[in-house]
C-alpha cells in the first residue's frame, strides 16, 4: 500500500530526504508521491512533522488522485 500526502502538508522536506526512492514530487502548495515510485516502506509517515502523510487507505480518494494526477507532472523534489 503507497503512501500519500495531504493538504496539510507545510513544505518542509523532511520527507524528501528520507525516501529512499526519491519518490516525491514538489506540487505548488505541497509534496505529493508518485505511486509508481513509492514502495510503501512507511519511513516517511513517521518522520512528518505535522502527520500529513498516510497509508493510501487511510486517505480520502481525493488525496490520492491527487498525488497520482500531480506527480505526474511536477517536478521530482530531488531535482
Ligand atoms: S515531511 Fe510532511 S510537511 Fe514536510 S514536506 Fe513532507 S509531507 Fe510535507
Ligand atoms: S513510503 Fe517509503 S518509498 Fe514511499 S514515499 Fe514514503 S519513504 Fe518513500
Amino acid at each position: 500500500m503507497v503512501s500519500v500526502v495531504n493538504d496539510s502538508c507545510i513544505k518542509c522536506r523532511t520527507c524528501v530526504s528520507v525516501c529512499p526512492v526519491d519518490a516525491f514530487h514538489e506540487a505548488e502548495a505541497q509534496m505529493v508521491i508518485d505511486p509508481d515510485t513509492c514502495i510503501a516502506c512507511g519511513v516517511c509517515i513517521s518522520e512528518c512533522p505535522v502527520s500529513a502523510i498516510s497509508s493510501e487507505d487511510e486517505a480520502d480518494a481525493a488525496t490520492v488522485a491527487f498525488n497520482a494526477e500531480q506527480a505526474k507532472v511536477c517536478p521530482n523534489a530531488n531535482d
